[in-house]
């Protein structure tokens, strides 16, 4: 079958085939993107430690031939996460592996991380969650009741927090009955989700999912995690309009990773294609400093430089926050 036809049909398959379809192996892959394997730096031992996993939705934004996609570059398992930097630790931000085995993780005022799932659509590279095993962790029901009384009894929580791994992977049932459990906390105010799944997995966007939201009493924002303005395909296109028709806050938050999107230009055209789908960007953060992701670092005096350059180039309103996330302190530290 013809490429292009054979990704047209895989995209009108439902999201849970699709994401059974993904891309698992790094051959497959190589040759969907007309790359040979001695091209690339890729490890096998890397890709045991961490597999590799990318729906075809993201994979058909990587640009065909170019070892050096910025998209390429987030899921493929390299030679580089081998290697030991200093300062780099199994456990940067500590806390959040604590919340995945409690549920529920209060650190900041007046907003709580609820994390239901530690499965995600993709494996970035990048990410702390990398070294942890807990990839198929579900939160059981008794732990999900536990965490929603928890949320109950504190009145001085106004916003809980979705977050994971990816809450969007939980099926529409679950998710139902987490938002109307939530929707009845009468000193809620907000539920937000952290959700990577509207950009690598927008088939997941269904109707059924919005008509969800739609029905929860409280305002819904979701935070969508993109870090390059390629990844803002046509299917991202559709899903984000389908969350804007309904009402819904959308926010991005990214990680400024060294050859991804660690120069102006790209910063800028991430900005701006965000705010024409109505994303409006929130957070650039620093990279957590896990084992296997030092050869993404950006140093703090870069990232202020880049910063300082988008101040200079673009509307106020589209240049991210840069924060950094620091261990016991009571919110994410801003650097710029
Ligand atoms: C990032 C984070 C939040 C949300 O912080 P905002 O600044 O409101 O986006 C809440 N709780 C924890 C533990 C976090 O790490
Ligand atoms: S938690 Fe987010 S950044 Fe980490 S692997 Fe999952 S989708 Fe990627």
């Amino acid at each position: 079958m013809p490429e292009q036809l054979s990704e047209t049909l895989h995209f009108t398959k439902n999201w849970q085939q699709q994401l059974a379809e993904a891309f698992n192996n790094i051959e497959d892959l190589c040759h969907y993107l007309h790359l040979s394997l001695n091209d690339l730096p890729v490890s096998v031992a890397a890709a045991e430690n961490f597999p590799l996993r990318v729906p075809l939705s993201f994979a058909a934004s990587m640009q065909k031939g170019n070892p050096h996609d910025p998209l390429l570059r987030q899921v493929l398992p390299i030679k580089d996460e081998l290697f030991t930097y200093p300062g780099f630790s199994n456990d940067p931000v500590g806390d959040l592996t604590s919340a995945a085995q409690a549920g529920v993780l209060h650190k900041y005022h007046g907003r709580v991380l609820f994390i239901n799932t530690g499965s995600c659509a993709i494996n970035c590279r990048y990410c702390f969650r990398r070294n942890f095993p807990y990839s198929d962790l579900q939160l059981g029901k008794q732990k999900e009741s536990a965490g929603i009384q928890y949320i109950q009894e504190n009145p001085g929580i106004s916003e809980v927090i979705l977050s994971g791994g990816d809450p969007l992977l939980l099926s529409d049932a679950r998710l139902t009955r987490l938002l109307q459990q939530l929707s009845a906390i009468r000193h809620l105010k907000r539920i937000r989700i952290h959700t990577r799944l509207p950009i690598v997995l927008p088939a997941r966007i269904t109707d059924e999912l919005v008509n969800t939201f739609a029905q929860s009493a409280k305002q819904i924002v979701i935070v969508v995690h993109c870090n390059h303005a390629n990844e803002i395909n046509p299917r991202v296109i559709a899903a984000c309009k389908l969350l804007k028709k309904n009402g819904i806050t959308l926010f991005n938050q990214s990680v400024l990773l060294k050859g991804v999107n660690d120069n102006i230009a790209a910063l800028c055209e991430l900005s701006e294609q965000l705010f024409s789908q109505g994303i409006i960007p929130y957070y650039l953060h620093l990279l957590d400093k896990a084992i296997g992701t030092g050869h993404f670092e950006v140093s703090e005096t870069k990232a202020v430089a880049l910063i300082k350059q988008a101040q200079a180039t673009l509307p106020g309103y589209l240049v991210p926050k840069l924060v950094k996330e620091q261990a016991g302190a009571m919110s994410k530290q801003y650097i710029l």
